[in-house]
């Protein structure tokens, strides 16, 4: 496991009422409002102490946890739901098709070599573009399948001044070692209709306005790189439009690339 995973990272306010308190690469995300917080990403399972920290660091209560969202039920983003569903009763969200994944405890993922979790109560399915809202804030579930099957994009807008930001936190963006594109060598696909849902998945995520670029993990958005330049430009290093665009066109041409080599039978 990366040390960056579990190391701590001071948290910090992003934009208007969106702040990271997440570890130095396992990205969770808090956005405060007049009615409770919504967090984003309770990360391993030994995270939620840490991210409790860091929303108290901020002048929050954990206990104003009242929703909790997911990038993609993989171990290393929700590990820790269960534990924060009991300790502050946050109402539990997850897309369809990681819904069954988050309630067995990764037992049921198609990847079967990857770390199971302690199973999480799931209140309420999303599906594509359902909204989550609290205290006048508005959250997209943007559905962004294949790295896990309801692998989630999330869109809200913050505001700064008279300004409006779009921001995008990235789900996932390509597929795990091992995992298997097409029916190719005697093996089926991972899942039926796993192209697919990549192919959509970076139809959808092309077409999403985005000024502030962020991700589940740190290095999907060179988090480490921007926060060293903050001191000096401020939290104007997070809009990143371009970033965007340009991860966005490696990601598709590397997914690309290894679709075409499994489909050759490599
Ligand atoms: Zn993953």
């Amino acid at each position: 496991m990366p040390d960056d995973w579990t190391k701590p990272l001071p948290p910090f306010q992003i934009s208007g009422n969106l702040y990271y308190v997440g570890s130095r690469d396992l990205a969770s995300y808090l956005v405060v409002t007049s009615a409770g917080n919504i967090l984003i990403n309770a990360n391993l399972e030994s995270s939620p102490a840490l991210i409790r920290v860091s929303v108290e660091k901020l002048g929050f209560k954990w206990a104003d946890t009242r929703i909790l969202l997911s990038s993609q039920a993989h171990y290393d983003h929700v590990a820790g739901a269960a534990e924060i569903i009991r300790g502050t009763h946050a109402r539990h969200m997850v897309m369809e098709g990681d819904v069954e994944v988050m309630k067995s405890g990764g037992a049921t993922d198609f990847d079967p070599s990857l770390p199971h979790f302690p199973p999480a109560p799931v209140d309420r399915t999303l599906h594509d573009k359902n909204t989550v809202s609290l205290g006048g804030t508005t959250i997209t579930a943007h559905k962004t399948a294949g790295h896990t099957r309801g692998c989630t994009t999330w869109t809200l807008q913050t505001h700064e001044g008279s300004r409006t930001l779009d921001v995008v936190i990235v789900g996932g963006w390509g597929p795990n070692p091992g995992v298997r594109l097409v029916a190719s060598k005697g093996k089926p696909a991972s899942y039926p209709g796993i192209a697919a849902d990549f192919d959509k998945t970076f139809a959808t995520l092309a077409a999403l306005p985005c000024d502030i670029y962020l991700g589940a993990h740190g290095v999907y958005f060179d988090l480490l790189g921007k926060l060293a330049r903050v001191p000096r430009e401020g939290n104007a290093v997070w809009i990143d439009k371009e970033g965007y665009r340009q991860a966005l066109t490696e990601h598709e041409s590397a997914y690309r690339k290894e679709l075409a080599a499994q489909e050759s039978g490599k």
